[in-house]
């Protein structure tokens, strides 16, 4: 039996605003009080002076449900969160049907009320034929409206075109919702990608020149100034290159709100590790040279980046091993990107820095998001925000192993690597859900409405 905590103790307790050791109190799903020392404290669990975070977003969560179920489920996929320190997933529209309409809209919260472990919000989607359909959804209901301005291969909604781009730009900015922008330039993307493939190119390093920081800076700038004529709310998903960020410090100059996310991927691979890992890195926006990843890095630590997520993206095997310019883009990684990112960090920055590392992951894995997208009860360990948290074992190595992992189909491009920062225990709004390699129970999460 799950016992009813009401405090975490013997913390290191990562807030917005520093570290704080002692205890957490929670009552009712909610944070009450945040008190150093470790005292007597009545129905506490005992972290054993490890660190305590916020549970973390997975804004970028591509859990397949519906029509893609033979690479993930929803269930599957936010169990494989909660392992991973992620409390709240925000559900990506590129299913079968793609989330582009009111009405499947409406289907998939339902979907998510019934199978969620997570708490869950949806990033509505957009595709040529449905452009109409934004005016009719409740701004309350969404995140804000993705769009893919460059093909993914997983799906039919891409919206090319700057004239397209400007509808959308337009009615987010009027109705009041923002736009999460997959940026690559199609024209530049589809010409180059030719020019490497006549050329007789198959490695995967024609797939990152071809799709190059050329490509992803165009359509971040072209974004930006769509949202700066318009007025746009906007954020760029997985973004990779300083160009990027140097887009939306320029949007923030001209009053916008507007700000960007990393994927752990992109942070911990560079595209040196092709060599051993091939297509099962292939992703788009493509994996950065050494040189490029370790600025992006740097700008991490000097707090350029807003957000970090997994953008946990499954597919078979099967799909991942063909040929570079036909082999599916995508990596999942949702319970493996807390300890990439910390490994990644002290890789980098020397086992002094961890307290920093964590700092900087709580606010761009949670406050950092919430903040952006409305959701104030899910900002960071604060009282009266919800009682999400994560607990790492920042000392041990977790060598990562396909049965640690609960994605449907239990491959990791991580599979065998050393990593720290492993989850131990996750707690959603105040209940113990994950503990120890172990999903403690199977109820489902809320929704968050605005
Ligand atoms: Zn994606």
């Amino acid at each position: 039996m799950v016992k009813n905590f009401q405090a975490i103790t013997n913390a290191k307790i990562v807030t917005p605003n520093g570290i704080v050791a002692g205890t957490i109190f929670f009552t009712d799903q909610k944070i009450t009080e945040i008190k150093e020392g470790t005292k007597n404290v009545p129905n506490a669990y005992d972290a054993n002076g490890k660190y305590v975070l916020p549970g973390l977003i997975e804004m970028h969560g591509h859990f397949r449900e519906p029509g893609l179920e033979h690479k993930e489920d929803i269930p599957h996929g936010t169990r494989a969160a909660l392992a991973g320190g992620f409390t709240t997933v925000f559900d990506m529209p590129n299913v079968i049907p793609p989330t582009t309409t009111v009405k499947l809209l409406h289907e998939q919260i339902d979907r998510y009320k019934h199978k969620s472990l997570c708490d869950f919000a949806i990033n509505f989607g957009s595709s040529v034929n449905d452009i109409s359909e934004l005016e009719k959804v409740d701004p309350a209901e969404i995140t804000g409206v993705k769009v893919f301005t460059a093909g993914h291969q997983t799906t039919p909604t891409t919206v090319p075109k700057l004239s397209d781009q400007a509808k959308i730009w337009e009615i987010a900015a009027r109705r009041g919702f923002p736009v999460l922008v997959h940026a690559e330039n199609q024209d530049l993307v589809t010409a180059r990608e030719k020019e490497f493939q006549d050329a007789g190119r198959t490695d995967m390093l024609a797939y990152s020149e071809a799709r190059n920081e050329l490509v992803v800076e165009m359509s971040a700038w072209e974004s930006v100034v769509l949202a700066k004529y318009y007025g746009t709310k906007l954020w760029i998903l997985h973004a990779s290159t300083r160009g990027e960020f140097d887009a939306i410090a320029y949007a923030r100059t001209q009053g916008l709100q507007a700000g960007g996310e990393v994927t752990g991927y992109q942070l911990f691979f560079n595209s040196d590790d092709y060599k051993k890992l091939g297509t099962l890195l292939k992703v788009s926006p493509a994996l950065r040279s050494p040189k490029l990843n370790h600025e992006l890095w740097q700008m991490m630590r000097a707090g350029m980046i807003d957000g970090i997520c997994s953008e946990h993206t499954p597919h078979t095997i099967e799909e991942k091993n063909q040929d570079v310019w036909k082999a599916v883009s995508g990596t999942p990684g949702v319970q493996e990107t807390i300890a990439a990112f910390l490994t990644g960090w002290i890789g980098n920055f020397g086992e002094e820095s961890l307290e920093e590392g964590l700092q900087r992951l709580a606010n761009c894995g949670s406050t950092n998001i919430a903040t952006f997208f409305d959701f104030p009860q899910k900002t960071g360990i604060k009282v009266g925000n919800d009682a999400d948290f994560v607990i790492l074992d920042t000392k041990g190595e977790w060598q990562v192993k396909k049965e640690d992992l609960f994605t449907k189909l239990g491959w990791s491009a991580y599979e065998g690597m050393k990593l720290r920062g492993r989850p131990v225990a996750t707690f959603l709004r105040g209940e113990l859900k994950y503990e120890d390699g172990k999903i403690l129970n199977e109820q489902k999460g809320m929704w968050l409405k605005k």
